[in-house]
């Protein structure tokens, strides 16, 4: 069910049908407790409504050796300071730094499906309640404002948010700075990125994004915020379109990291 006919089958808040959909899920939550989303360990006494202790305590602590660039991580015999990876030497990102939880997998990967197939926009203040400031480098210190990767409209007209919008703005209030949800603003076709290599998807995604009024971001940085990255071809061009309308500069922060598939 979509969400349009979802809230519609909800009817309005407090009506009789919410009442009874709010009694159902008592009566299901006492006759089938719920379980870790994860492991389908029941979840008493649990951190949150969707996962168990030790799965949510793995969200998150990704460590390690990372490109000082676009974070990926790298053979722990390369960790120096200012190290990049050879995509990023090649040809540099248009972003100062991006940074991800972890890998989209386990845990991490069943909260991200739940936020955007499901709806479970809640995980979106746990998430970043997972990122911790301190673990970032130095670009992203000073952050002005946070903005989110648009959705095509016509993605956002089938699923009903902008899961990116929701993790955008709960990092801006973690982080205490304005969050602009229309900063970026995309069109062109909403072609789908899944299968396309890095050299593909960076054309894909050429042009795309623009700054509808640069002067929101002249001279500030900005933290750019997407639910998942993959090759980092999106962060690059919402990033340089965020510079080419007088950014300082462009850090990314994703909840997940994925592999090319
Ligand atoms: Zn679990
Ligand atoms: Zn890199």
């Amino acid at each position: 069910m979509d969400i349009a006919a979802q809230k519609q089958a909800e009817g309005p808040p407090g009506g009789v049908r919410a009442r009874a959909r709010a009694l159902g899920r008592r009566l299901a939550e006492v006759l089938f407790p719920s379980r870790c989303a994860h492991c389908e360990t029941p979840l008493h006494g649990a951190p949150n409504a969707w996962f168990c202790g030790p799965c949510w305590a793995a969200v998150g602590l990704s460590a390690g050796a990372l490109c000082d660039r676009c974070g990926i991580p790298i053979p722990a015999s390369h960790a120096v300071a200012g190290w990049c990876c050879a995509d990023c030497i090649k040809r540099p990102p248009a972003f100062a730094a991006a940074r991800v939880l972890g890998p989209y997998d386990g845990p991490l990967g069943a909260a991200l499906r739940l936020l955007k197939y499901h709806g479970r926009t809640g995980l979106a203040p746990a998430l970043a309640a997972r990122l911790d400031p301190s673990a970032l480098p130095a670009p992203f210190l000073g952050v002005d404002l946070v903005a989110p990767v648009p959705l095509h409209p016509r993605r956002l007209r089938e699923r009903g948010f902008n899961q990116a919008g929701r993790l955008a703005r709960a990092v801006a209030a973690r982080l205490g700075v304005a969050v602009a949800d229309d900063l970026l603003a995309r069109h062109g076709a909403a072609t789908s990125q899944v299968g396309l290599s890095r050299a593909r998807r960076l054309e894909n995604v050429r042009g795309v994004f623009r700054v509808p009024r640069p002067q929101r971001v002249a001279g500030r940085t900005v933290l750019l915020v997407d639910d998942v990255m993959t090759t980092g071809a999106t962060a690059h061009a919402c990033a340089a379109a965020l510079v080419r309308a007088g950014a300082r500069r462009v850090v990314v922060w994703a909840v997940a990291r994925q592999g090319l598939s």
